[in-house]
């Protein structure tokens, strides 16, 4: 067991609602906070603190975690933060390289420290605590902040300067958004020529096909019909857009990944930029004219 800290959390969606109650079960005291009031309350509910503020819990915490949707809010909430009295700010989120980078040196200019930390897994993988958490900060900064990490999942630190595991984050999304796609498309046609999609599924997942869509998202939210994997369209749609940004900066090209971008873009079209990701697959099966599942 790791000592016992104060801690803030800041965010308290589909991920943070997950994680944060790690931290009370691990014995810390948690101050939290999110914009929306029935996430406070169901903070306080699961034996937490809840804060009125993101300044409130910069103030009676010495580190922050923040699980925010987008790099604009993550800016605004360290800008806020560095105003307090926190000691590190430990960003959870999927923001790209330049706004982690950003919110570091903001931090960083009223002496306060930041981790970046986003991760992978899923709200499936926050609320069993098998998250994997990509870390970059200074040595001291990591070697503070990985054990009350180490209560999410498993640590991998990437590098010494925030920004690297964002752009680590993105690889990994964009990569996923492709098989997504790719499984959508092979799953609807096996279904049209006849096939069984659990024995599609089981035939994929013990040969080279096999991805984190065959092995996760179609067998547990696309071939029971339930499409509640739990990542917004809209959210994947910003990793994506950022990864896209980065890449163009770096001079890669990214044929597939603007690809899966377009299919990201119909879905939400389609379907809203709320509904979830697996929905992706409902898009190919009207245009197959099959249903999978
Ligand atoms: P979410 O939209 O469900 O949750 C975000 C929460 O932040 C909401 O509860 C919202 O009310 C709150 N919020 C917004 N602005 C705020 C502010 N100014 N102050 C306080 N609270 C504020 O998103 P999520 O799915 O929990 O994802 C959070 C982050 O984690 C994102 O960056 C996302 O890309 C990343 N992520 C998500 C998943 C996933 O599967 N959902 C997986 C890995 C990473």
């Amino acid at each position: 067991m790791t000592q016992s800290r104060n801690v803030g959390f800041i965010g308290l969606g589909s991920m943070g609602s997950a994680m944060a109650p790690r931290l009370l079960e691990n014995g810390h005291a948690v101050i939290a906070y999110d914009v929306n009031p029935s996430a406070r309350a169901a903070f306080a509910a699961a034996g937490g603190l809840a804060g009125d503020s993101v300044e409130e819990v910069g103030n009676r915490a010495d580190m922050v975690f923040t699980s925010l949707p987008s790099p604009q809010i993550v800016r605004q909430v360290a800008a806020e933060l560095a105003g307090t009295r926190v000691g590190i700010v430990v960003d959870l989120s999927t923001i790209g390289s330049r706004a982690s980078a950003e919110a570091a040196g903001l931090l960083a200019q009223h002496g306060r420290s930041f981790a970046d930390a986003p991760v992978s897994g899923g709200r499936a993988g926050a609320l069993a605590g098998k998250l994997t958490l990509m870390l970059a900060a200074p040595a001291a900064v990591q070697e503070e902040v990985a054990p009350l990490l180490s209560h999410f999942g498993k640590v991998i630190p990437v590098g010494m300067q925030p920004g690297q595991a964002q752009t680590m984050k993105l690889i990994n999304n964009i990569m996923s958004v492709v098989a997504l796609a790719a499984t959508s498309e092979g799953m609807a046609m096996g279904v049209k020529a006849g096939l069984d999609p659990h024995v599609m599924l089981d035939v994929l997942n013990m040969s080279s096909g096999q991805n984190s869509a065959t092995r996760d998202k179609f067998p547990r939210a696309v071939v029971p019909r339930t499409f509640d994997f739990g990542f917004a369209t809209g959210l994947s749609l910003k990793d994506v857009r950022l990864c896209l940004d980065e890449a163009q900066a770096l001079g890669v090209p990214m044929m597939l990944g603007n690809l899966a971008k377009t299919m990201l873009d119909i879905t939400a079209a389609q379907f809203g930029a709320d509904a979830d990701f697996t929905m992706m697959a409902r898009v190919v099966e009207q245009w197959a004219g099959v249903e999978i599942g």
